[in-house]
């Protein structure tokens, strides 16, 4: 069985130190090894930004898509080849901004798969702009003057989408995060994990210890049913979105997979795709 190190490709990230990717990455390491999943059934996707990187630090298959369309490419490998483990990964920006209509669409369609969203409330790569989730009146090389745009409330806007998994994590939390991304590729459907991943060089206000004062753990909230989509949407708006933990899960989810009725018995991947003379004749003739 694969341990934690068997997912480390031995490639140094080059991540400021002390951002919270870090820790998702080890999060990410561990969950899979615990789960039993081999390298070579693991697919990782990631988008544009920093935390775009992780695909190329994870010893599985890796696929380093363009900015906002992890999530398609994504989808794709599941449907094409079942047996996978597909996990998709990306920052604030990509998901939130540019692949907001992907993230959308994802998860109403309920493909069996895991997205995990590091959200640091700015745009990293390209040297600090403001994102989707930075709070109004938050300064940057773009809103010198504080932001005027409302932050996207992701849970909410999830839960609304029709979302059958809804967790949220803190980088300095790796027990959490562990469970949390355990849980969502044991999920049967898509898995939305949005993790708090502070960006130590350019946002120097949602900090670790901002984080650390401002987040409330479910589990810290007597007799919190993540069963109940009315009591999710109702803490997520009381907390303002700063709660951690397993939000919502529809234990009885149905797999976009398991509603196609046309899904081929054997996954394409295995499939023999090869045309015969005449079938190919026949298809170019239909060109003319
Ligand atoms: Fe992390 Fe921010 Fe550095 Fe990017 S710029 S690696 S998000 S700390």
């Amino acid at each position: 069985m694969a341990t934690q190190k068997d997912f480390d490709n031995q490639i140094k990230p080059n991540w400021c130190p002390g951002c919270g990717d870090y820790a998702v990455l080890n999060a990410l390491r561990r969950a899979v090894s615990d789960q039993g999943v081999e390298p070579h059934n693991l697919a990782v996707v990631s988008g544009i930004g920093c935390s775009g990187r992780f695909s190329g630090y994870m010893y599985a298959y890796g696929f380093h898509s363009v900015h906002g369309r992890a999530l398609p490419v994504a989808q794709g490998i599941k449907l094409a080849n079942r047996d996978v483990t597909v996990v998709a990964c990306g920052g604030d920006g990509d998901g939130y901004a540019i692949g907001m209509g992907h993230t959308i669409h994802a998860i109403r369609r309920n493909i069996d798969m895991t997205y995990i969203v590091m959200d640091n409330h700015i745009y990293g790569l390209t040297k600090g702009q403001v994102s989707p989730r930075s709070d109004l009146g938050f300064k940057t090389k773009t809103s010198p003057s504080g932001s005027i745009e409302t932050p996207v409330s992701v849970l909410s806007m999830a839960l609304a989408a029709g979302a059958t998994f809804i967790a949220q994590g803190f980088s300095r939390d790796l027990e959490q995060m562990t469970a949390l991304i355990e849980q969502g590729i044991q999920h049967n459907g898509f898995s939305l994990i949005n993790i708090f991943s502070p960006c130590v060089t350019f946002n120097q206000v949602n900090t670790y210890e901002w984080f650390s004062e401002h987040l409330t753990r479910v589990d810290s909230l007597g007799g919190y049913d993540p069963g109940s989509r009315a009591a999710a949407m109702e803490t997520i708006m009381t907390h303002d979105g700063l709660v951690t933990g397993l939000l919502y899960q529809d234990t009885s989810s149905v797999s976009y997979q398991q509603r196609l009725q046309e899904y081929a018995k054997e996954p394409l991947a295995l499939a023999d795709l090869e045309l015969s003379q005449s079938e190919f004749d026949r298809l170019i003739a239909g060109f003319y």
